[in-house]
């Protein structure tokens, strides 16, 4: 048990009995427990538009309310970015900052995403660095992916520039084959998302990914992990002497491919890649998290909507859009499923959710409730349950995953560099709270 003290937006002290006299508020925590703000690593957060001049701010102010005071997003095809930018990963991640500043209720960083489609993206990487980008996502399928001579590239050119490359992992060819037999088979709904894409085509693709890591000598960050075929794939490298961090997101941990089993217009909810995997998966990923295989946690929030991207119109798998959302539920079933459930333990969940992200992703004032750091905190009633229902939900997108989840442990407060920016459900920040995060990773070094 111990005080916090926070002065001008940091952390000051954090010791048992900091005399309360001079404090200008004081919050009671009592029965609570106090976690860092979580950090999510990995979203899909839409810009604003026109049509829609909340959709960025009203996701990051989702993620408050679910206990995340800073999120780094990803700037790839279908977040609103815009079709001039499409050759140069650096005129993205400028639009991307230009779009979003003075908009967020959090704190907010960049990752960008490396296209297939960018005229020398290798060159641009030191340009991105000096941006504070120091990640970038490459995805090793799909019409905007790269291809493994552009990826060896990017891998041989990442340290020198100091970004940190990120990897979907999948095998295009496997992908490919998969989908023609699905559909030659006349499996067109989402049960043939899931077939089309096995496990074993992840492990492929990782493999490969941590191979041509390996002859670079660069690091590799493998995001949303889902299977142990893939998760074993990491850490044989890593048991190699191979620095190989590695991501899974909550669907994976909570929900299995039973939902493909679902009507067509349920399962449709649950068309995201890698898709949803079998139990087993499931329960060896909440292993790798426990034994420090894996690194980190985080949402992958697709903001689709059930009106738009997920209605079923009958049309086959190939195309609806892949993805769910998650930016607000990432603790809630961290926690309820993962401590809660007896998976892990709290401080491995405040490692998976804050320290870790930070550590690997240059954030070095966030991550911890510790001195010097910044009063990014959360309040949580681990005694409390609650019912995850999109009613509940502030998100821009129309549907949860974890509709009707029951979840032990409630956000109370949420404090962004000492300004309370949730309180009992209410949303007491202010839009442009949030700053931009220049990042430089160290893990590179
Ligand atoms: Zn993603």
């Amino acid at each position: 048990m111990a005080d916090v003290a926070i002065v001008d937006g940091r952390i000051a002290a954090v010791e048992p009995g900091i005399p309360g006299a001079a404090a200008t508020a004081i919050v009671d925590a009592t029965g609570l427990l106090v976690l860092p703000g979580v950090i999510d690593a990995h979203t899909h957060t839409r810009l604003a538009s026109d049509a829609e001049p909340d959709r960025f701010f009203q996701d990051t102010q989702a993620a408050a309310f679910g206990g995340t005071t800073t999120l780094l997003a990803f700037d790839n095809p279908g977040t609103g970015i815009s079709e001039g930018v499409a050759g140069s990963a650096v005129a993205a991640a400028r639009e991307w900052l230009d779009r979003t500043r003075g908009d967020a209720a959090i704190d907010v960083g960049l990752s960008a995403v490396i296209t297939g489609r960018q005229d020398d993206p290798v060159a641009e990487l030191p340009a991105l660095a000096d941006l504070g980008i120091a990640s970038a996502k490459c995805f090793m399928v799909y019409d905007f992916g790269v291809d493994d001579t552009r990826l060896a590239a990017l891998l041989r050119a990442s340290v020198a520039a100091g970004v940190l490359i990120q990897v979907h992992g999948e095998d295009r060819t496997m992908l490919e084959t998969g989908v023609a037999d699905q559909l030659a088979a006349g499996e067109d709904g989402p049960r043939g998302h899931a077939r089309s894409r096995p496990p074993a085509c992840e492990a492929s693709g990782t493999r490969r990914a941590i191979g041509l890591a390996r002859q670079t000598g660069a690091p590799i960050y493998l995001v949303h992990v889902s299977c142990a075929d893939a998760a074993h794939a990491i850490a044989t490298a890593r048991e190699d002497g191979q620095r190989v961090y590695g991501e899974t997101c909550p669907h994976y941990l909570s929900l299995d491919e039973g939902r493909y089993l679902l009507s067509r217009s349920e399962a449709m909810t649950a068309v995201i890649s890698p898709p949803l995997r079998p139990s087993a998966d499931r329960d060896h990923l909440w292993d790798a998290l426990g034994d420090g295989r894996l690194d980190l946690v985080a949402s992958d929030h697709v903001p689709d909507r059930l009106a738009i991207e997920k209605l079923d119109r009958g049309q086959p798998f190939t195309e609806v859009s892949n993805g769910a959302p998650g930016v607000e539920t990432l603790l809630a079933v961290l926690y309820g499923m993962g401590v809660a459930g007896g998976r892990i333990t709290v401080e491995r969940l405040v490692g998976l959710l804050a320290t870790q992200p930070a550590r690997l992703l240059g954030m070095p004032a966030k991550g911890a409730v510790e001195v010097g750091r910044d009063a990014d905190l959360v309040l949580f009633d681990p005694t409390a349950r609650r019912v995850i229902t999109q009613s509940g939900l502030h998100h821009t997108s129309d549907f949860t995953p974890y509709e009707g989840m029951e979840v032990a442990g409630v956000v109370r407060q949420v404090i962004s560099r000492g300004r309370v920016i949730v309180r009992d459900g209410r949303f007491l920040g202010i839009r442009g709270h949030g700053r931009y995060l220049a990042r430089s990773v160290a893990c590179l070094a």
